[in-house]
Parts: structure tokens; sequence; C-alpha cells
């Protein structure tokens, strides 16, 4: 099943994906949806179905309790910024203010000249989960989506923790829709890449993890509590623009399209910030 949250007659509401056709769900968007104990049974019951391009996708879940991010947990993008291979996930979050949808531009940072760009597959909790087994936490997953964890190297390089430049106002998409885990399963081998321009920046598979997406959403239950609408950015592959030599950065003007097989493309442009 493909889900999302979209704009349909100027509301906003959780959706069933089918090809040209999409059906209405009574929740206001994903999280929501999650929240609901029997949300993937109501899934399969639409209250209304209307034409694909009667309705926008909107940021998939608008306001989840915690987004959580993993940073190096690709084996190339370990050896790519020198760092050795981690005995710990490396953990930061962001928060629900940097999150934008599939074809929102991304703001950039008014404070940055070094906004760079790291596809990443996201987890999306479906159910409560506190100090989780590996088997419980594969069960607390409720599908993958695609996130571009944008990051504003000078600002992350400022000090040794990263949050400065790694939450900035709308410029983090994720989306289009989550694929549930039947059709994907919990530690999913796909292709996952990046493109600037239609250039070729990221190209790898999701089986590169380091810490797989069950280990994590274990690892994290036992810190807190993880919520249904939760979602996790699992770390980025190789290819970043501050790996490049010289190094590369957005400009305004470009687009960043991010591709999960199986999934789905997100794209988004840079937008100068405004005041
Ligand atoms: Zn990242």
């Amino acid at each position: 099943m493909r889900l999302a949250t979209v704009r349909y007659e100027g509301e906003s509401r959780a959706a069933v994906l089918n090809e040209d056709r999409v059906g209405l769900l009574g929740a206001p968007d994903l999280g929501a949806l999650l929240a609901e104990q029997d949300w993937s049974a109501l899934a399969g019951r639409p209250q209304q179905e209307v034409a694909a391009d009667d309705v926008t996708v909107l940021t998939l879940v608008p306001r989840p309790s915690k987004i959580m991010c993993i940073g190096l947990n690709y084996r190339l993008h370990i050896e790519e910024v020198g760092a050795e291979a981690p005995e710990y996930p490396t953990v930061f979050a962001k928060f629900a203010r940097s999150l934008i949808g599939d074809g929102e531009p991304i703001q950039m940072p008014a404070i940055s000249e070094r906004l760079d760009w790291e596809v990443e597959l996201v987890a999306v909790i479906g159910r409560t989960v506190r100090n989780a087994s590996e088997s419980e936490a594969e069960a607390a997953i409720a599908g993958f989506t695609v996130g571009n964890d944008v990051s504003a190297r000078d600002l992350q390089n400022r000090t040794s923790q990263w949050l400065q430049g790694k939450t900035c106002e709308a410029t983090t998409p994720v989306g289009p829709c989550m694929v549930t885990t039947d059709e994907v399963g919990t530690r999913p081998d796909l292709a996952i890449r990046c493109e600037v321009d239609g250039v070729l920046r990221q190209d790898s598979r999701t089986s590169d993890l380091l810490f797989s997406v069950p280990q994590l959403v274990a690892y994290l239950s036992n810190i807190l509590t993880l919520d249904p609408g939760d979602i996790i950015f699992t770390g980025t592959p190789g290819g970043v623009g501050q790996g490049l030599k010289p190094p590369v950065f957005l400009n305004a003007g470009q687009t960043v399209a991010c591709t999960i097989e199986g999934i789905g493309t997100l794209t988004n442009s840079c937008a100068p910030a405004g005041r």
C-alpha cells in the first residue's frame, strides 16, 4: 500500500495512492491515520475515490512528535568523510518546521553558503514502541519513504553538535508517499539515488546500511518511546557535495531529485531564503 498526505478541495487528507486514482481517508494526514490502532484496515476502506490529478501531495507527516536522524550509516559515506566505522549509531534530531513535501521549495538559509544534499531511506513508525527487541522493532515499522536530509555544512561543522546545520526552516523534503512493509520488508535492499540538475551524485543500495532499520528502531526505543507517525532518517550513502574534490554545494534554482526504487522520487528546487 502507498499512503500519503494530500490536499483535496483545500483540505488536508490521509490518502491511499493507486496509479491514477486516490482513495481519501478520514484522517487529516498520515500521522493522524497511523495513530489509529487499526490504521491498516482503515486504509483499505477509503471514504471517497478521486482522480490523482485532482490532489496535491503534501508533507508526508506534517507534525511528527519526533524526527530522529542517524549519521554515518553507509559504509561508503563513512569512508568519504574519513570517519571510522562507529560502534554506536550517531543520533541527532530535527524539528517539524524543517519539513517540506515533494515539489515544495527548499528554502536556502540566508546564513549558510554550503547547502548539501543527502538522500535517505526514511522509516515511519506505525505503533508505540519502547525498549524493543529487534523483532518488536520490525513490527513497529509501518513503512518507508524517501527523505533529503539537506544539510548546511558550514553551520553543521561549527560545533560538535550538528543540530544547527540539520534543522533549518523548510529545508528537509520527505515523501512523496510511504510504502508499507508488506511490500518492501523491514530490511529493504533497494537502489537509492540522488541527482542534482540531472547529474547523478549518489548511487547506492539501502542494504549498505551499517545499522539496519530494525536495529535502529530497537536502539532508539531504548532511549525513549517511539510513537506512531515518528520518522527516522537512516543515514545517507556516499556522494554528498562536501565529499567531492573540490566540494560542490547547492545554488538557488537547482533541482534535487532523490529516488528509492519501489518507493518513488522526491523532487525539490532550491529557493533563496526570504527574510
Ligand atoms: Zn543525513
